[in-house]
């Protein structure tokens, strides 16, 4: 994701109905916010919404919240959102590092993590969505049957991430290395950076965990 400073970002942001500024107070207190007891739903990475944006609309019985660290990608969310104006989806400007401090335990149904920075270097693994330090996080927030789902063209990051689930201790009830060409196709709602490679040709890899309590 390119980033640049995008003039007048953070005011839009933090003038926008849909965009929750101190989303720690919100902690425990989603379903309120929502006005609903719908499951929450969240995607960390979420760019320019618009993968959230398609779901939000295909569900309107599941409550979406999109995370995103820097204003300037997350601008273009919430100009869409403005204008769609779902009131199943908000915004949040974050790091996802704080994430436990946002969502109480067995608040969130699902997170979704999609084409999520590689960190290739072995020293910031842990900075990678899904290592074994972020799993945990995820762990205290997630209902008891709550899911992941990660999807990414990166093969190395894909590996790590198989590697990662099953070493945490997670359950991995599906995966494929050719989303666009799997069963799991049904219901796919492309991103912008899964649209962009596999304009490419590139494979979309996919992988959904839980924490096998079922
Ligand atoms: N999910 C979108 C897609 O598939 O088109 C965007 C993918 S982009 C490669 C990854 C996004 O994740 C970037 O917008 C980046 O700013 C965001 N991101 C990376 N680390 C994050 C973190 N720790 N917390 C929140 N957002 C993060």
């Amino acid at each position: 994701m390119r980033l640049k400073n995008v003039p007048g970002a953070r005011e839009v942001i933090a003038d926008s109905e849909f965009v929750v500024l101190y989303p720690e107070q919100q902690k425990g207190n989603w379903a309120a916010l929502f006005g609903n007891d719908d499951p929450v739903h969240i995607e960390i990475g979420m760019g320019k919404g618009k993968f959230l944006t398609g779901m939000a609309m295909a569900h309107p019985d599941v409550n979406y919240i999109g995370i995103e660290k820097y204003s300037s990608v997350l601008l273009r969310a919430v100009q869409k959102q403005e204008e769609l104006r779902l009131p199943n989806l908000r915004l949040i400007r974050m790091d996802a590092e704080d994430i436990t401090e946002v969502f109480a335990p067995g608040e969130v149904d699902r997170i979704y993590l999609n084409f999520s920075d590689p960190w290739p270097k072995d020293r910031h693994a842990k900075r990678r969505l899904t290592s074994g330090t972020f799993l945990a996080r995820y762990q205290k927030i997630l209902t008891r049957t709550g899911r992941l789902e990660f999807k990414t063209d990166n093969r190395s990051l894909f590996e790590f991430s198989l590697e990662s689930v099953a070493e945490s201790g997670w359950r991995l009830i599906a995966s494929t290395n050719d989303l666009h060409h799997s069963e799991l196709k049904e219901g796919n709602i492309m991103t912008e950076y899964e649209e962009r490679f596999s304009a490419m040709g590139n494979p979309i890899y996919k992988l959904i965990a839980d924490q096998g309590t079922e």
